[in-house]
């Protein structure tokens, strides 16, 4: 199954953040630092789904996924 995860370097930590405010399995937190301060978003990949939102929704390109399938392919040709 795909992975999908955070470059900690680009996100933004916003309070706004909108792909964990719309990731429909509730997968994104962020730790509460303060009433207007958030740490870097996480992905709990026992709730993700590799729907994809999340990635579509970053302004900042800090969502990634890594096809699982890729590195299956690249095994197979080396044999
Ligand atoms: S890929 Fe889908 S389910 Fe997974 S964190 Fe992003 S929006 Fe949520």
């Amino acid at each position: 199954m795909n992975k999908v995860y955070i470059d900690p370097n680009k996100c933004d930590r916003s309070v706004m953040c909108r792909p964990r405010r719309s990731c429909p399995e509730k997968a994104i937190t962020q730790e509460k630092l303060g009433l207007i301060k958030r740490g870097v978003a996480v992905i709990d990949l026992e709730k993700c789904v590799a729907c994809g939102e999340c990635i579509k929704l970053c302004p900042h390109g800090a969502i990634l996924m890594k096809e699982a399938s890729v590195g299956q392919r690249k095994k197979k040709k080396k044999k």
